[in-house]
């Protein structure tokens, strides 16, 4: 039998899934890390540590490993290369090579990807809405942002940058981005907002997260008004995703998928209110099920997709 392995880095957690040929996880991983002070060659050195050891396991299951896709919170060029990632402090960085070269095997497939891109991949392979010909994936992590399906595939745009929805401008006075601009999508409504308004830090995000959802359970008024006013930046976001491609679902996903519950009603509104054509079949927002392992998922689906079934390497 054989397998493919999805790895995702983000700002604060690493995640590792491997799937068999139909999809099915073997197993899934994740842990903390703390991106934002990492080098790209450090984050190297971590993912081949990660790689061998889930390749063992499947190993030790007599699996053989077809290949391994990376998500990362960054715009990626075709050639694998991570070309900016705000949150991460990356520039150019040869992570496709780097991380061919660590893995000390040259034979062994490497693709490097979008963290949103290979979620939105996930979404329409595995998820609940699966197969619908244009979706959009809506990653809340630090950073925000799209995977872009659309009449079935992927769509990265000529340098493969497109779908950076985190960084259009939502507020000339807001605050300022790690990519250098104000008031960008993802400095007003990306989890790094949401816990600096809840004032608490987003040192341990999951942790922090985890006390915002506690505090909207029990009605705190400033987590409530928090939600209300990133829910609001966020279906600004929305609309202009719906008016300008069209999709039938939006789905939210890793740190919005907690708090959904008290996101959409403000994102619905605003949704509602801007969108030019609002009842031509609408655009529903829903958010995502399939976890924190998204983009490690997608990373595996783009392995499969990369496979020729017909033409699998002999055990
Ligand atoms: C990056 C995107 C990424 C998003 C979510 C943004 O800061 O520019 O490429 O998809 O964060 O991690
Ligand atoms: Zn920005």
């Amino acid at each position: 039998p054989y397998a493919a392995i999805g790895v995702e880095v983000n700002v604060d957690y690493v995640t590792a899934v491997a799937v068999d040929l139909s999809g099915e996880r073997l197993l899934s991983w994740r842990r903390s890390f703390p991106g934002a002070t990492t080098t790209a060659a450090e984050a190297v050195a971590t993912v081949a540590a990660i790689v061998r050891r889930v390749a063992n396991r499947m190993a030790k299951e007599e699996r053989q490993v077809l290949g391994l896709a990376v998500g990362v919170p960054g715009l990626v060029g075709a050639d694998g290369t991570v070309r900016i990632a705000p949150n991460l402090g990356w520039r150019d960085a040869d992570l496709c090579g780097d991380l061919t070269k660590a893995l000390r095997d040259p034979g062994f497939p490497v693709q490097v990807d979008n963290d949103a891109n290979l979620a939105a991949l996930a979404e329409h392979r595995f998820g609940p809405r699966a197969g619908t010909a244009n979706l959009v994936y809506l990653t809340g992590e630090i950073g925000v942002g799209a995977g872009i399906v659309l009449d079935g595939r992927l769509r990265r745009g000529g340098q493969g940058y497109g779908g950076e929805i985190g960084h259009i401008q939502l507020d000339p006075l807001g605050a300022e981005c790690r990519c250098g601009r104000l008031g960008c999508l993802e400095a007003v409504a990306g989890i790094g907002a949401v816990l600096e308004h809840a004032a608490l830090s987003p040192a341990e995000v999951q942790i922090e997260l985890d006390e915002v959802v506690r505090l909207a359970r029990a009605a705190d008024s400033r987590t409530l008004s928090t939600l209300a006013t990133v829910g609001h930046h966020l279906g600004k976001g929305v609309a202009m995703i719906a008016n300008l491609l069209n999709p039938e679902v939006v789905i939210l996903g890793g740190y919005y998928v907690p708090l959904a519950p008290w996101l959409l009603p403000a994102l619905e509104a605003e949704l509602r209110g801007r969108t030019i054509a609002p009842d031509a079949g609408g655009c529903q927002v829903v958010a995502s099920t399939l976890g924190y392992g998204a983009a490690a998922l997608g990373g595996a689906a783009r392995v499969l997709d990369s496979v020729d079934p017909g033409r699998l390497p002999r055990i």
